[in-house]
């Protein structure tokens, strides 16, 4: 945990200087490999060497080192297809570890967490930070983060930062692709004959929200690059992909329209966070706004057939409170097997949370992250566990039939109905008319 009350060492948070109309910066932290990259921080007599981490049931590959890509090895290729490369020592290949892996993106949260005003775990390796109104030259902090992130937790990352998040992804992207700029790049430096020039060498499928078919519609309207997609007419952009896609647009034109807070979901995890109604100084509090992110979570979880290997949970106080002691909690927690069960999934999130909790703070919002997700049928039950495996599927079955028809909160676990200090202000919400039995329209 960081504890950044006592005078943070780079300014002040960041609302006030909003008000006094600054223009947003947003900064991105990704980890390189971070799979790969977990597995080496324990052995790092693999470093340089092509290395792969394998799903479930060592099934097939699902993160390879830059080493395993330069040998064109693709994600998804199945274990046996590298079983020689394997035997002779050309390419070291790690089951799927994902209790590693989510305290190591705990850890790494934090370190970030402590040295910028605020942060937004993204993705399991990734985060956005505020940086707006921070003062001078923003590259040497970026190097900083790199560099104590790496030091503190081993794990090699890019970090960028521009004006808008689509930017900065694709900053990131290039700092990513471009080893000559040190794992760095500051978009708000570039002057704009290189920002056009940076922009040319992205192909447009690897702008952040620019889907499979949106891009190969865009390559038949002539925009094959990231510029040649930034220079159409924004209103061309907006008549044909729609609002989504036309912000991408604005974004990619330096014009902010997703928050820090509102980005697209991340791809192999599930993630639900809220900020309180008021602040929480219980644990029961935190622990029941927890379970409720959990529940909703595990139902998408289920409803995606997938089961999950690793819950994080994280919790803040209230960044835009310059009086209050400022603290970011986050930890991890393994399971044994992966599981799309609320109640298991509730009891990893409350143990994690446990271990997270530090007294005396006031929190303001709580997340939780679904992580190590695979399809709920490659997860193969224990022998010996089949007889309960049955048992949790049929009672979460039955918990989203309940649900569907009598409304989400008709059965709650303990946790989450022990409190509901957290939840927002409701009092002016219409009845659900149509979903719940409770609230339908009496007609006398
Ligand atoms: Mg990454």
């Amino acid at each position: 945990m960081v504890d950044r009350g006592r005078g943070h060492p780079l300014g002040a948070p960041v609302p006030q200087m909003k008000e006094a109309g600054l223009r947003p910066v947003f900064a991105l932290v990704d980890a390189n490999s971070f799979y790969a990259s977990c597995e080496r921080v324990f052995r790092p007599d693999l470093a340089g060497r092509p290395l792969v981490v394998l799903s479930n049931n060592d099934g097939c590959v699902v993160t390879r080192s830059a080493e395993a890509k330069k040998m064109g090895i693709k994600n998804g290729t199945p274990a046996f297809r590298l079983a020689g490369l394997i035997r002779s020592g050309a390419l070291v290949a790690f089951s799927s570890n994902y209790e590693l892996y989510g305290d190591l993106s705990a850890r790494m949260m934090r370190t970030v967490a402590g040295m910028v005003p605020r942060i937004e775990p993204y993705s399991i390796d990734e985060c956005f930070a505020d940086l707006t109104g921070m003062p001078g030259d923003l590259a040497p902090l970026l190097v900083q983060i790199r560099a104590r992130v790496l030091k503190w937790i081993g794990i090699p990352t890019c970090v960028s930062c521009a004006q808008t998040k689509t930017l900065a992804k694709l900053a990131n992207h290039l700092a990513k692709t471009y080893p000559a700029l040190g794992g760095t790049l500051d978009w708000t430096a570039l002057a704009a004959p290189r920002r056009e020039k940076a922009l040319s060498l992205v192909p447009v499928g690897e702008v952040w929200g620019v889907g499979g078919r949106s891009a190969e519609a865009l390559r038949q309207m002539g925009a094959r690059t990231a510029l040649e997609f930034a220079r159409l007419p924004a209103s061309a952009v907006r008549r044909r992909f729609g609002v989504v896609l036309a912000r991408t647009h604005a974004e990619l034109n330096g014009l902010p329209c997703i928050e820090l807070e509102s980005a697209p979901p991340p791809r192999r995890q599930i993630m639900r966070s809220r900020s309180f109604a008021r602040p929480c100084g219980e644990f029961q509090d935190v622990a029941a706004a927890l379970a409720s992110h959990t529940a909703a979570a595990c139902r998408q979880l289920r409803s995606q057939r997938l089961a999950a290997r690793a819950v994080s949970v994280f919790f803040q106080t209230n960044v835009f409170d310059p009086k209050a002691r400022q603290c970011f909690a986050e930890q991890s927690c393994g399971l044994s097997r992966p599981s799309a069960d609320t109640l298991v999934l509730t009891e990893a999130a409350v143990k994690a949370a446990r271990r997270a909790w530090r007294e005396g703070f006031a929190w303001k919002k709580a997340g939780v992250m679904l992580s190590g997700l695979e399809p709920e049928d490659e997860a193969q039950p224990d022998l010996f566990e089949a007889q309960s495996d049955a048992r949790s599927k049929s009672l979460m079955a039955t918990l989203d039939r309940l649900s569907g028809r009598y409304g989400r909160d008709v059965l709650q676990t303990g946790t989450e109905r022990a409190s509901n200090g957290w939840a927002m202000a409701r009092a002016l919400k219409s009845p659900c008319y149509t979903t719940r039995l409770s609230d339908l329209p009496r007609v006398s």
